[in-house]
Protein backbone atom coordinates (compact mmCIF):
# COMPACT_ATOMS: atom_id res chain seq x y z
CA UNK A 1 0.00 0.00 0.00
CA UNK A 2 1.34 3.64 -0.82
CA UNK A 3 0.01 7.12 0.38
CA UNK A 4 -1.29 8.37 -3.28
CA UNK A 5 -1.84 12.11 -1.67
CA UNK A 6 -2.33 13.89 1.83
CA UNK A 7 -4.97 16.77 1.67
CA UNK A 8 -5.01 19.17 4.66
CA UNK A 9 -7.69 21.56 5.62
CA UNK A 10 -8.45 24.16 8.07
CA UNK A 11 -11.44 24.34 9.91
CA UNK A 12 -12.88 26.31 13.17
CA UNK A 13 -14.69 25.94 15.61
CA UNK A 14 -15.83 27.81 18.74
CA UNK A 15 -16.01 26.91 22.01
CA UNK A 16 -19.25 27.04 24.05
CA UNK A 17 -19.30 29.96 26.28
CA UNK A 18 -20.37 28.40 29.14
CA UNK A 19 -16.71 25.57 28.62
CA UNK A 20 -14.66 28.66 27.91
CA UNK A 21 -10.86 27.81 28.76
CA UNK A 22 -8.78 29.92 31.07
CA UNK A 23 -5.72 28.65 31.94
CA UNK A 24 -2.23 30.48 33.07
CA UNK A 25 -1.59 30.44 28.68
CA UNK A 26 -4.38 32.71 28.31
CA UNK A 27 -8.00 31.83 27.16
CA UNK A 28 -9.11 29.44 24.02
CA UNK A 29 -11.99 30.92 22.77
CA UNK A 30 -12.23 28.99 19.14
CA UNK A 31 -10.14 26.15 17.84
CA UNK A 32 -8.45 26.56 14.95
CA UNK A 33 -7.32 23.31 13.91
CA UNK A 34 -6.14 21.48 10.96
CA UNK A 35 -8.04 18.03 9.44
CA UNK A 36 -5.48 15.71 7.39
CA UNK A 37 -6.80 13.19 4.94
CA UNK A 38 -4.08 10.88 3.72
CA UNK A 39 -5.09 9.35 0.77
CA UNK A 40 -4.14 5.46 -0.27
CA UNK A 41 -3.56 3.30 -3.75
CA UNK A 42 -5.43 0.83 -2.22
CA UNK A 43 -8.83 3.14 -1.66
CA UNK A 44 -8.81 3.39 2.11
CA UNK A 45 -8.40 7.13 3.10
CA UNK A 46 -7.37 7.88 6.99
CA UNK A 47 -7.87 10.47 8.97
CA UNK A 48 -5.49 12.58 11.15
CA UNK A 49 -6.23 16.08 12.96
CA UNK A 50 -3.67 18.82 14.24
CA UNK A 51 -4.93 21.16 17.25
CA UNK A 52 -2.32 23.38 16.55
CA UNK A 53 -2.11 26.15 19.61
CA UNK A 54 0.75 28.81 19.36
CA UNK A 55 0.69 29.00 22.82
CA UNK A 56 0.96 25.74 23.47
CA UNK A 57 3.45 24.54 20.68
CA UNK A 58 4.29 27.53 18.46
CA UNK A 59 2.47 26.20 15.59
CA UNK A 60 -0.35 27.69 13.50
CA UNK A 61 -3.01 26.50 11.07
CA UNK A 62 -1.34 28.28 8.67
CA UNK A 63 2.53 27.27 9.84
CA UNK A 64 0.93 23.66 10.10
CA UNK A 65 -0.73 23.59 6.59
CA UNK A 66 2.17 25.21 4.91
CA UNK A 67 4.05 22.47 6.21
CA UNK A 68 1.99 19.41 5.26
CA UNK A 69 1.55 21.08 2.07
CA UNK A 70 5.00 21.95 1.12
CA UNK A 71 7.20 19.97 3.33
CA UNK A 72 5.89 16.78 4.25
CA UNK A 73 3.22 15.53 1.69
CA UNK A 74 6.10 15.71 -1.37
CA UNK A 75 8.49 13.29 0.97
CA UNK A 76 5.56 11.14 1.99
CA UNK A 77 3.74 10.50 -1.10
CA UNK A 78 4.91 6.70 -1.74
CA UNK A 79 5.96 5.57 1.58
CA UNK A 80 4.16 2.42 2.92
CA UNK A 81 1.15 3.96 5.66
CA UNK A 82 1.36 0.67 7.52
CA UNK A 83 5.14 1.54 8.76
CA UNK A 84 4.45 4.09 11.13
CA UNK A 85 7.87 3.68 12.27
CA UNK A 86 9.38 4.42 8.58
CA UNK A 87 6.08 7.15 8.37
CA UNK A 88 7.88 8.75 11.64
CA UNK A 89 11.48 8.68 9.96
CA UNK A 90 10.65 10.51 6.96
CA UNK A 91 8.75 13.16 8.62
CA UNK A 92 11.61 13.52 11.47
CA UNK A 93 14.18 13.91 8.39
CA UNK A 94 11.91 16.72 7.10
CA UNK A 95 11.52 18.78 9.81
CA UNK A 96 12.15 19.09 13.58
CA UNK A 97 9.35 19.54 16.23
CA UNK A 98 6.29 20.59 14.99
CA UNK A 99 4.44 17.55 16.79
CA UNK A 100 0.64 18.53 16.49
CA UNK A 101 1.30 18.61 12.80
CA UNK A 102 3.30 15.40 12.62
CA UNK A 103 0.99 13.29 15.04
CA UNK A 104 -2.10 14.52 12.52
CA UNK A 105 -0.25 12.24 9.60
CA UNK A 106 0.95 9.66 12.10
CA UNK A 107 -2.66 9.12 13.62
CA UNK A 108 -4.32 8.86 9.98
CA UNK A 109 -1.69 6.70 9.47
CA UNK A 110 -2.81 4.33 12.32
CA UNK A 111 -6.61 4.66 10.65
CA UNK A 112 -5.67 3.42 7.15
CA UNK A 113 -3.48 0.61 8.89
CA UNK A 114 -6.88 -0.47 11.24
CA UNK A 115 -9.00 -0.43 8.11
CA UNK A 116 -7.57 -2.16 6.23
CA UNK A 117 -6.94 -5.19 8.87
CA UNK A 118 -10.59 -4.69 9.94
CA UNK A 119 -9.30 -3.71 13.29
CA UNK A 120 -9.48 -0.74 16.13
CA UNK A 121 -6.34 1.18 16.28
CA UNK A 122 -6.24 -0.46 19.81
CA UNK A 123 -6.30 -3.99 18.81
CA UNK A 124 -3.41 -3.14 16.26
CA UNK A 125 -1.41 -1.48 19.74
CA UNK A 126 -1.25 -5.02 21.27
CA UNK A 127 -5.04 -5.23 22.66
CA UNK A 128 -7.30 -3.52 24.68
CA UNK A 129 -6.45 -3.85 28.99
CA UNK A 130 -9.17 -1.34 30.09
CA UNK A 131 -13.03 -0.78 29.03
CA UNK A 132 -13.74 1.27 26.05
CA UNK A 133 -15.17 3.50 28.53
CA UNK A 134 -12.93 6.14 30.37
CA UNK A 135 -13.43 8.20 33.21
CA UNK A 136 -11.91 11.91 32.29
CA UNK A 137 -11.62 14.22 35.62
CA UNK A 138 -12.83 17.96 34.76
CA UNK A 139 -10.70 20.94 33.90
CA UNK A 140 -11.83 24.29 35.99
CA UNK A 141 -10.76 27.15 33.64
CA UNK A 142 -9.16 29.76 36.13
CA UNK A 143 -12.57 31.78 36.78
CA UNK A 144 -13.30 33.98 39.35
CA UNK A 145 -14.38 32.88 42.42
CA UNK A 146 -18.49 32.94 42.27
CA UNK A 147 -17.79 31.24 38.41
CA UNK A 148 -15.94 28.61 40.06
CA UNK A 149 -18.21 27.72 42.57
CA UNK A 150 -21.04 27.36 40.15
CA UNK A 151 -19.45 25.20 38.08
CA UNK A 152 -18.10 23.06 40.59
CA UNK A 153 -21.16 22.23 41.50
CA UNK A 154 -22.50 21.70 38.09
CA UNK A 155 -19.73 19.25 37.31
CA UNK A 156 -20.94 17.31 40.96
CA UNK A 157 -23.90 16.95 39.65
CA UNK A 158 -23.07 15.79 36.25
CA UNK A 159 -21.06 13.02 37.71
CA UNK A 160 -17.26 14.12 37.99
CA UNK A 161 -15.28 13.04 40.70
CA UNK A 162 -11.76 14.30 40.38
CA UNK A 163 -12.12 17.69 39.45
CA UNK A 164 -8.77 20.22 38.48
CA UNK A 165 -8.21 23.22 38.86
CA UNK A 166 -6.41 25.95 36.44
CA UNK A 167 -4.14 28.44 38.03
CA UNK A 168 -0.79 30.47 37.81
CA UNK A 169 -2.47 32.89 36.03
CA UNK A 170 -0.51 35.80 37.75
CA UNK A 171 -2.18 35.80 41.64
CA UNK A 172 -1.47 33.23 43.99
CA UNK A 173 -4.23 34.75 46.73
CA UNK A 174 -6.73 34.31 43.78
CA UNK A 175 -5.76 30.77 42.59
CA UNK A 176 -5.95 29.81 46.91
CA UNK A 177 -9.33 31.29 47.01
CA UNK A 178 -10.08 29.41 43.84
CA UNK A 179 -9.37 26.22 45.05
CA UNK A 180 -10.30 26.61 49.10
CA UNK A 181 -14.09 27.38 46.90
CA UNK A 182 -13.97 24.22 44.87
CA UNK A 183 -13.23 22.38 47.60
CA UNK A 184 -16.01 23.67 49.75
CA UNK A 185 -18.35 22.93 46.81
CA UNK A 186 -17.52 19.63 46.32
CA UNK A 187 -17.02 18.47 49.61
CA UNK A 188 -13.84 16.26 51.07
CA UNK A 189 -14.46 13.28 49.22
CA UNK A 190 -13.88 14.54 45.80
CA UNK A 191 -10.20 14.58 44.06
CA UNK A 192 -8.95 18.29 43.78
CA UNK A 193 -6.19 18.46 41.34
CA UNK A 194 -4.40 22.27 40.00
CA UNK A 195 -3.01 22.43 36.77
CA UNK A 196 -0.62 25.74 36.64
CA UNK A 197 0.55 25.30 33.05
CA UNK A 198 4.48 27.02 33.42
CA UNK A 199 2.59 29.73 35.68
CA UNK A 200 4.56 29.66 38.85
CA UNK A 201 8.61 30.23 39.74
CA UNK A 202 9.55 27.58 41.99
CA UNK A 203 9.09 29.78 45.03
CA UNK A 204 5.70 30.60 44.02
CA UNK A 205 4.56 26.89 43.50
CA UNK A 206 6.27 25.59 47.05
CA UNK A 207 4.04 28.47 48.42
CA UNK A 208 0.90 27.83 46.52
CA UNK A 209 0.86 24.33 47.45
CA UNK A 210 1.36 25.06 51.04
CA UNK A 211 -1.01 27.50 51.24
CA UNK A 212 -3.38 24.88 49.87
CA UNK A 213 -2.60 22.02 51.98
CA UNK A 214 -5.79 22.68 54.08
CA UNK A 215 -7.97 22.05 50.65
CA UNK A 216 -6.32 18.44 49.98
CA UNK A 217 -4.46 18.98 46.61
CA UNK A 218 -3.63 15.74 45.75
CA UNK A 219 -2.14 15.94 42.33
CA UNK A 220 0.05 19.46 41.12
CA UNK A 221 0.52 19.63 37.19
CA UNK A 222 3.06 21.40 35.64
CA UNK A 223 3.42 23.88 38.15
CA UNK A 224 7.29 25.78 36.52
CA UNK A 225 8.18 26.58 33.62
CA UNK A 226 9.10 24.75 30.51
CA UNK A 227 12.82 23.15 30.08
CA UNK A 228 13.77 23.42 34.22
CA UNK A 229 13.79 19.70 34.88
CA UNK A 230 15.90 20.48 37.75
CA UNK A 231 13.77 23.30 39.64
CA UNK A 232 10.29 20.69 38.94
CA UNK A 233 12.54 18.45 41.23
CA UNK A 234 13.03 21.03 43.80
CA UNK A 235 8.90 21.67 43.76
CA UNK A 236 8.49 17.62 44.23
CA UNK A 237 10.88 17.77 47.08
CA UNK A 238 8.69 20.27 48.80
CA UNK A 239 4.92 19.73 48.11
CA UNK A 240 2.73 17.18 49.16
CA UNK A 241 0.61 16.45 46.11
CA UNK A 242 2.24 13.78 43.53
CA UNK A 243 3.75 16.11 40.60
CA UNK A 244 2.31 15.69 36.65
CA UNK A 245 4.81 17.09 34.28
CA UNK A 246 2.93 18.10 30.92
CA UNK A 247 3.60 21.42 28.91
CA UNK A 248 7.86 20.22 29.32
CA UNK A 249 7.13 16.59 28.06
CA UNK A 250 7.32 16.60 24.82
CA UNK A 251 9.58 13.40 23.10
CA UNK A 252 11.74 10.66 25.00
CA UNK A 253 14.53 12.76 25.78
CA UNK A 254 12.14 15.05 27.91
CA UNK A 255 10.85 11.81 29.58
CA UNK A 256 14.40 11.10 30.25
CA UNK A 257 15.18 13.90 32.02
CA UNK A 258 12.50 13.60 33.92
CA UNK A 259 13.63 10.45 35.19
CA UNK A 260 17.03 11.56 34.99
CA UNK A 261 16.13 14.48 37.59
CA UNK A 262 13.17 12.43 39.65
CA UNK A 263 11.25 15.44 38.61
CA UNK A 264 7.72 13.82 38.50
CA UNK A 265 5.96 11.29 39.90
CA UNK A 266 3.87 10.98 36.56
CA UNK A 267 3.60 12.45 32.89
CA UNK A 268 0.79 13.82 31.07
CA UNK A 269 0.78 12.30 27.65
CA UNK A 270 -1.29 12.44 24.45
CA UNK A 271 -0.89 12.02 20.63
CA UNK A 272 -0.66 15.42 19.48
CA UNK A 273 1.45 16.88 22.39
CA UNK A 274 4.02 13.80 22.29
CA UNK A 275 3.90 13.72 18.19
CA UNK A 276 1.43 10.50 17.67
CA UNK A 277 0.42 7.28 19.27
CA UNK A 278 3.47 5.48 18.51
CA UNK A 279 5.76 7.90 20.10
CA UNK A 280 3.53 8.33 22.77
CA UNK A 281 3.32 4.49 23.44
CA UNK A 282 7.06 4.67 23.73
CA UNK A 283 7.11 7.51 26.31
CA UNK A 284 4.38 5.56 28.30
CA UNK A 285 6.15 2.31 28.30
CA UNK A 286 9.88 4.33 29.23
CA UNK A 287 7.77 5.95 31.96
CA UNK A 288 6.58 2.27 33.17
CA UNK A 289 10.45 1.15 33.56
CA UNK A 290 11.42 4.17 35.24
CA UNK A 291 8.42 4.40 38.30
CA UNK A 292 6.67 7.13 36.39
CA UNK A 293 2.43 6.66 35.77
CA UNK A 294 0.95 8.38 32.71
CA UNK A 295 -2.43 9.78 31.82
CA UNK A 296 -4.03 11.45 29.00
CA UNK A 297 -3.63 15.18 28.61
CA UNK A 298 -5.57 17.14 26.41
CA UNK A 299 -5.72 20.70 24.38
CA UNK A 300 -9.41 20.41 23.67
CA UNK A 301 -9.24 18.15 21.19
CA UNK A 302 -11.96 17.51 18.37
CA UNK A 303 -13.61 13.80 17.31
CA UNK A 304 -10.46 12.48 15.50
CA UNK A 305 -7.84 13.25 17.66
CA UNK A 306 -9.94 12.17 20.68
CA UNK A 307 -10.37 9.01 19.22
CA UNK A 308 -6.32 8.42 18.69
CA UNK A 309 -6.32 9.51 22.62
CA UNK A 310 -8.82 7.02 24.05
CA UNK A 311 -6.95 4.38 21.60
CA UNK A 312 -3.82 4.87 23.00
CA UNK A 313 -5.55 4.74 26.51
CA UNK A 314 -7.28 1.55 26.16
CA UNK A 315 -4.05 -0.18 24.72
CA UNK A 316 -1.91 1.01 27.27
CA UNK A 317 -1.66 -0.43 30.56
CA UNK A 318 0.85 2.27 32.08
CA UNK A 319 -1.80 4.52 31.25
CA UNK A 320 -3.27 5.07 34.62
CA UNK A 321 -6.55 6.89 34.17
CA UNK A 322 -8.13 4.76 37.20
CA UNK A 323 -5.70 5.89 39.67
CA UNK A 324 -5.48 9.79 37.70
CA UNK A 325 -8.25 10.88 35.57
CA UNK A 326 -6.94 12.01 32.68
CA UNK A 327 -8.78 14.96 30.27
CA UNK A 328 -10.66 13.97 27.34
CA UNK A 329 -13.62 15.77 26.74
CA UNK A 330 -12.64 17.72 24.03
CA UNK A 331 -15.29 17.28 21.71
CA UNK A 332 -17.88 18.20 24.32
CA UNK A 333 -15.93 22.07 24.82
CA UNK A 334 -17.08 22.63 21.11
CA UNK A 335 -20.34 23.92 19.29
CA UNK A 336 -20.24 20.85 17.34
CA UNK A 337 -18.84 18.15 15.53
CA UNK A 338 -16.77 17.56 12.52
CA UNK A 339 -17.71 13.41 12.00
CA UNK A 340 -20.58 12.09 11.04
CA UNK A 341 -20.24 9.78 14.11
CA UNK A 342 -19.27 12.16 17.21
CA UNK A 343 -17.35 10.21 19.78
CA UNK A 344 -20.12 8.98 23.09
CA UNK A 345 -19.49 11.41 25.46
CA UNK A 346 -21.33 11.67 28.75
CA UNK A 347 -20.29 13.22 32.09
CA UNK A 348 -17.48 12.16 32.71
CA UNK A 349 -17.07 9.16 30.08
CA UNK A 350 -15.76 9.02 26.53
CA UNK A 351 -16.86 5.87 25.02
CA UNK A 352 -14.87 4.50 21.54
CA UNK A 353 -16.26 1.76 19.45
CA UNK A 354 -14.90 -0.89 18.33
CA UNK A 355 -14.97 0.23 14.84
CA UNK A 356 -11.69 -0.44 12.10
CA UNK A 357 -9.05 2.16 12.49
CA UNK A 358 -9.82 5.14 14.58
CA UNK A 359 -13.39 4.24 14.26
CA UNK A 360 -14.59 8.09 13.46
CA UNK A 361 -15.69 9.38 9.57
CA UNK A 362 -15.03 13.54 8.97
CA UNK A 363 -17.48 15.05 7.51
CA UNK A 364 -15.68 17.09 5.16
CA UNK A 365 -18.86 19.55 3.81
CA UNK A 366 -18.85 20.29 7.74
CA UNK A 367 -14.89 21.38 7.64
CA UNK A 368 -15.62 23.28 4.09
CA UNK A 369 -17.90 25.22 5.83
CA UNK A 370 -15.86 26.26 8.70
CA UNK A 371 -12.65 27.22 7.23
CA UNK A 372 -10.25 29.78 8.87
CA UNK A 373 -10.48 32.87 7.93
MG1 LIG B 1 -1.95 20.31 31.53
Amino acid sequence: MKITRIVARQVLVPVKPQKLMITALGQHRVSKYVIVRVETDAGIDGAGEATVAPLWSGETVWGCQALIDHVLAPVLVGADPSDIAGIDAIMDRATQDNWFAKSAIEMACWDIKGKDAGKPVYELLGGAVRPLAVRSRFSLAAYATERARTRAQELVDEGFTTIKVKVGTGSTDADVERVHAVREVIGPKLALTIDANCGYSVAAAIDAAHRMEPDNVCLFEQPTPRGDFEGLAEVRRNVKPVIMADDMAFDLADAKELAHHKACDLISIYPGKNGGIRKSKEIVEYAAKHGMACSIGSNLELDVCTAAMAHLVVACENMQVEKYPGDMLGPSYHEFPIVKDPIDIKGPFTTITNKPGLGVEVDWAVIEKNPVT
